[in-house]
């Protein structure tokens, strides 16, 4: 079926060695035989050839691939140009691809969707492929390899096979039953079910490390006003990120500070002093403060000689959180670690500590990587969970129908239905070339 062609520079912005555009669709080779000089490259075989305008000027000289069609990353014809990476050398291959009838530049996120949808990759595969990409971090690369490499489509399409056998001892049993599951039936699909909640719960367990380190684990430093709060995350961050000052409540909005904490994102963020105000601007910062700080994966409490924690009046502590006992350069206090933001003492402690911890909520089976997967998984956990409970009351009609609805939640899951709907979900997060 013939397609649009679309085009994109798929390499980063700005001026480097190399750039390279993708080219994909039924005119691909059209637009090779339009802009390069000689003979169309064979495919899969790397070819040097001279671009040049549709005007005939000369552009550049450049590496080109070319793939046939059902041979490539999208299925259909595709080329790859690999130019020299100056922007006017790009921007003049790209316009001289506009200028071809035909072509126009492609959505972002539109070669992998055109994978995704001429079956050369798993809907799963795609998301785990976007995490790739994106991931800044070695724990977020690992974590998206497994779901790229196809680790999390065999888990889901275990508990698929699991439901099918379900669904389809309970359906041989309608023609004859009255009501209920058969007795010898029952305990077959009870145990089905049982071991599918087993997996499924395990996966969704792991849902929220594998998000946060998707996304980057936030710690909230936290405690009253003048604890030392801004001074730690400028010690911890290594620059000056957050206001320091002597005058209490100075710090009213949220402070990020995001780094790479031996292979694992994090974001510190730095909270307002917490305590009880009349100031309305200052209990604005109070209140965005206490909302980020019961959500991050963890929290510094902090304390120092010249502070009382009594006068917070907010309740954040969360099993894992860390006390801190701040500015031990003038007095050593008690904490799970005490710190001085001024001698550095304690410091890389306490980034230990925190990397630590973090880790231990980690697990290298982590799959369920975002809101759309952990959200489908959690549904089709719930229909297994009330199956089971009500197995022995169902009629089997209802019971084939639940797992009828199971199954077909595991397919929006990978994609095998629904797919608009999902990839609309899928590639907004995806950019311009993907
Ligand atoms: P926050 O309100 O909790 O953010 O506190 P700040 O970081 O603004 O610090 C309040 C005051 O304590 C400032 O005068 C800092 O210079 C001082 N301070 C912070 N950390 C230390 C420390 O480790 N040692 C000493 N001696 N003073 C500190």
């Amino acid at each position: 079926m013939p397609t649009e062609t679309i085009y994109a520079p798929s390499s980063g912005q700005g001026a480097a060695a190399i750039a390279i555009i993708r080219i994909s669709g039924s005119s691909t080779d059209v637009v090779l035989n339009e802009i390069l000089s000689g003979s169309l490259p064979e495919p899969r075989v790397a070819s040097v050839r001279r671009i040049h305008g549709t005007d005939g000027t000369l552009l550049d000289e450049a590496l080109v691939l070319r793939f046939v069609d059902g041979h490539s990353f999208t299925g259909e014809p595709m080329a790859e140009i690999q130019c020299h990476g100056g922007r006017a050398v790009v921007r003049g291959i790209l316009s001289a691809i506009e200028d071809i009838t035909g072509t126009r530049i492609a959505e972002p996120g539109e070669f992998t969707k055109r994978a995704v949808l001429n079956g050369k990759l798993g809907l799963l595969e795609a998301e785990g492929l976007g995490d790739l990409i994106s991931a800044e971090t070695e724990a977020q690369r690992s974590q998206a390899h497994r779901a790229m490499s196809g680790k999390l489509g065999t888990e889901v399409s275990n508990w698929r096979q699991a439901l099918v056998r379900a669904r389809a001892l309970v359906e041989a049993t309608i023609d004859w039953a009255d009501e209920d599951v058969p007795e010898d039936v029952a305990p077959e699909v009870e145990v089905l079910l049982k071991d599918t909640v087993n997996a499924i719960e395990t996966a969704v367990g792991h849902a929220r490390a594998a998000r946060s380190l998707r996304d980057g684990f936030e710690i909230a430093v936290i405690g009253p006003p003048n604890a030392g709060k801004s001074s730690l995350l400028n010690a911890l961050s290594g620059r000056e990120a957050a206001i320091v000052s002597e005058i209490p409540g100075t710090t009213r909005d949220v402070v990020e500070v995001r780094f790479d904490l031996d292979g694992l994102p994090v974001t510190f963020l730095d909270t307002a002093g917490i305590r009880k105000t009349e100031d309305i601007i200052e209990a604005e910062g109070v209140r965005r403060a206490a909302e980020r700080a019961s959500q991050a994966a963890l929290r510094l409490h902090l304390t120092s000689y010249d502070t009382s924690d009594s006068v917070t009046g907010v309740d954040l502590w969360q099993d894992g959180d860390l006390t801190i006992w701040s500015k031990a350069d003038v007095l050593k206090g008690r904490g799970d670690i005490s710190v001085s933001s001024k001698t550095g003492s304690g410091i890389s402690e306490l980034l230990d500590r925190i990397a630590d911890s973090l880790r231990r909520r980690l697990h290298p089976d982590a799959m369920l990587s975002n809101a759309r997967q952990e959200q489908l998984a959690r549904e089709v956990l719930a229909i297994c969970e009330q199956s089971i409970r009500e197995i022995a009351d169902l009629p089997v009609e209802i019971l084939a129908d639940n797992l009828r609805k199971a199954t077909a939640m595991v397919d929006r899951l990978t994609g095998k239905r629904d797919i608009e709907d999902m990839l609309g979900v899928v590639f907004q997060e995806f950019c311009l070339g993907k």
